[in-house]
């Protein structure tokens, strides 16, 4: 089953509208094991409509389309389709007077112009639009709807119902697992597991995300088992560099554990700014377990609000260790993280510095930190290191209570 979306609209093409309709088609089309494999995005011009048609139907069993069904004289999908297709649009005499009853409600003049929304090619099967005027329809192995998302999204799953009642098609849907993978690069990830992925059927990929590697294993359901097996494998392997799996990122992680443990939580930053206190606020819920963030950004600050010693800026500087761990010696709750470093350049510092960041975690009563170098701006430095930190602090967590659970045992 092969399925090729055609975006339609010159303002996806400009850039002045972000294709967000494919992403949505596409979850909604895997979840019935529909798999897409091509997307193209054209302007609205006729040839261009035909020329993409051609390329889809040589090639796919199902073409979507999206976009141009609008009342105005730039909106021509229907007419490349008709002549694509040698089939004359035509105007439903029931849709049309349901449309005329639209307008009326709304208190709008129903124009000449109007008729072009609800022409379809004749034959075609139409999909009742509840939040606009454009029904979509369905052709010829041709689907086509509107580029407004909110119509898109109230005719797709009823177009979907129907595509696979009348196909008779068994559904075996796409299933997906996620692996969110932190501290060992992609390429030696890849030489750890690649033996694991030998069976047909399971295609893999790897994706950077939020200072992480996602490792995401795809196929179908009636695989969920094999899946399983090699989910095993990959934990032998990968251990607790595994961060998180599917759709628990890192901040339900962090709460899930700080809400097993009733453990509260307070952080002190310098170069992210208040960053990761962001970050942690966005978590619903977390006021139980989070105490306070502090933002020491200066060296007087640190001295001041943190409890950093004067002798260990002198010595060690503000972006160090030894800092970065006193940095939490005023924390009053369970966990901690602490985090300085170099954002960008900035005078007399060594270019070699930049990004170069120390991030302490406190669990309990262990501390601990680690030194990191990142590349990126200066934002992209500030947004490695806040997801860095939670990873460690979430990583620690797991540590400490494994052995502490174990020693209960
Ligand atoms: P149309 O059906 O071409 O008249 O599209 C109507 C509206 O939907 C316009 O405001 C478009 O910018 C928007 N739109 C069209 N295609 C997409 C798409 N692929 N993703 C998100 N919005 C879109
Ligand atoms: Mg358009």
């Amino acid at each position: 089953m092969t399925t090729i979306i055609i975006l339609i609209g010159t303002e996806l093409l400009s850039g002045a509208t972000l294709d967000t309709n494919s992403i949505y088609m596409a979850k909604e089309l895997n979840k019935v094991g529909i798999k897409i494999t091509y997307k193209l995005t054209v302007g609205d011009k006729i040839e261009d409509i035909i020329e993409a048609l051609k390329f889809a139907k040589d090639r796919a069993q199902l073409i979507i389309l999206s976009g141009g069904l609008g009342p105005t004289d730039d909106d021509l999908t229907k007419k490349a389709l008709s002549k694509f297709l040698g089939r004359k649009l035509i105007v439903d005499a029931e849709e049309l007077e349901e449309a005329k009853n639209k307008f009326k409600k709304l208190d709008l003049e129903f124009l000449d112009k109007n008729l072009k929304e609800i022409e379809k090619p004749k034959g075609a099967y139409s999909i009742k639009n509840d939040v606009g005027i454009a029904p979509a329809f369905y052709v010829d192995d041709i689907a086509v709807f509107p580029g407004v998302p909110s119509e898109l999204k109230n005719m797709f799953p009823k177009f979907l119902d129907y595509y696979i009642k009348q196909s008779g098609k068994e559904i075996d849907p796409i299933y997906i697992k996620d692996f969110l993978i932190n501290g060992i690069p992609e390429s030696i990830i890849e030489e750890k597991v690649k033996e694991f992925f030998t069976y047909d059927g399971i295609e893999y990929e790897f994706l950077l995300k939020n200072n992480g590697v996602l490792l995401r294993l795809q196929t179908t359901e009636k695989n969920k088992k094999i899946v399983e097996k090699i989910r095993e494998k990959i934990y032998n392997r990968l251990g607790n560099h595994i961060i998180s799996e599917d759709d628990e990122n890192i901040l339900e992680k962090l709460y899930n554990l700080m809400e097993k443990e009733n453990m509260t939580l307070s952080v002190v930053e310098s170069c992210t700014g208040g960053l990761l206190s962001s970050k942690i606020v966005s978590i619903e819920g977390i006021s139980k377990y989070y105490k306070e963030g502090i933002v020491t950004y200066s060296n007087s600050s640190k001295l001041l609000r943190a409890g950093v010693k004067e002798e260990s800026l002198t010595r060690y500087s503000a972006v160090s260790s030894e800092v970065a761990k006193e940095m939490l010696s005023n924390i009053d709750t369970d966990l901690g993280i602490a985090i300085t470093g170099y954002a960008s350049l900035s005078a007399g510092l060594d270019e070699d510095m930049v990004g170069v960041v120390y991030i302490a975690t406190k669990v309990g009563d262990k501390l601990n930190c680690e030194r990191y170098k990142f590349l990126g701006d200066r934002d992209t430095i500030r947004e490695k290191a806040v997801y860095q930190s939670l990873f460690n602090l979430c990583r620690k967590m797991e540590e400490v209570f494994r052995s502490e659970h174990r020693r209960e045992d």
